[in-house]
């Protein structure tokens, strides 16, 4: 068990019985809108954190190369099947508290519908600004908990927790909504300047879902997200953001070279062998097997 827990997807059909059944057109449309309009043109090195089965991970297309985090290995395999092992992309396990890259090489990353799992935001968003370098861009959806639906069911009695207070709200096991204000407050306090703020999924009600066509929907969505800018009411929001200060690496070829060991820091790992890495200061070995490199638990 890792400290805090962390949500696994392990052998989950998470893809096939949520997004690839039809009805979830519509949230994945408005996804598509939000992240053109917030992604930068270029980029060399991405890193996607709860990257699951990659359905996003075509959208980065600006970019020479993606890494792929989840804490869960079959949802990469999935990815894997999804994007091919061209080089492009990197599949790594790992537990978000404990992320195994070297400071400051990444000059973008995402983090989507992932942050409501994290039972804590603040140290999951600190390992990653610890990653980016100066100047990179950081995309962050977050689940709303002052939203519309949240709101009027709280006025009419259905629902017994206040979405106007600063707390994030577990509604199930490690599922979080989180107040605005409280995760622009976190942002703030790691060094990143918030840019942009994006409201989404503001038609997320089963009757426009079932009488209007999806894509329909998202481009209705769409004209609306930019209103984000002035107050949060959407079930979904959408931070662009630029880490301040923090290290700056040169992005090397080798993707081996992109690791630190997650037990005690040091890098580079030692690559003499083809299926781990070993970590030449705590004797640590991590594997790398099948396209996807593992730094969940060590090997020994
Ligand atoms: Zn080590």
């Amino acid at each position: 068990m890792t400290q805090p827990p962390v949500c696994d997807y392990e052998g989950s059909d998470y893809q096939s019985s949520f997004w690839d059944r039809g009805d979830r057109a519509y949230e994945d449309g408005v996804e598509a809108v939000a992240l053109k309009r917030l992604l930068p043109k270029a980029g060399r090195l991405m890193l996607e954190l709860g990257a699951g089965t990659g359905r996003n991970t075509p959208r980065y297309v600006g970019f020479e190369r993606v890494v792929l985090v989840d804490y869960s290995r079959t949802q990469l395999q999935q990815a894997q099947a999804r994007l091919g092992n061209s080089g492009r992309y990197v599949f790594v396990a790992a537990d978000i508290y404990r992320l195994p890259f070297v400071d400051g090489v990444f000059d973008a990353a995402t983090m989507i519908r992932t942050l409501h799992h994290m039972a804590d935001a603040p140290k999951a968003l600190s390992q990653i600004k610890q990653a980016l370098q100066p100047g990179a861009t950081f995309i962050l959806e977050f689940a709303n908990k002052r939203n519309l639906k949240s709101i009027l069911r709280y006025w009419t009695g259905r629902q017994t927790w206040s979405p106007f207070t600063p707390e994030p709200v577990e509604f199930a096991a490690l599922n979080f909504d989180f107040h605005p204000q409280t995760v622009f407050g976190w942002l703030d306090e790691l060094g990143f300047k918030r840019e942009r703020i994006l409201t989404v999924s503001h038609f997320r009600m089963e009757f426009l879902k079932r009488t209007l066509p999806a894509s329909l929907l998202a481009r209705m969505d769409g004209f609306f997200q930019p209103t984000g800018a002035w107050f949060q009411l959407t079930p979904s929001v959408f931070v662009k953001a630029t880490a301040v200060g923090g290290t700056k690496r040169e992005i090397p070829a080798d993707p081996r070279l992109f690791f630190k060991c997650p037990a005690c820091g040091y890098s580079p790992l030692d690559n003499t062998r083809d299926d781990q890495l070993t970590c030449p200061s705590c004797g640590k070995k991590w594997g790398f097997k099948d396209g996807i490199y593992d730094f969940r638990e060590a090997i020994e």
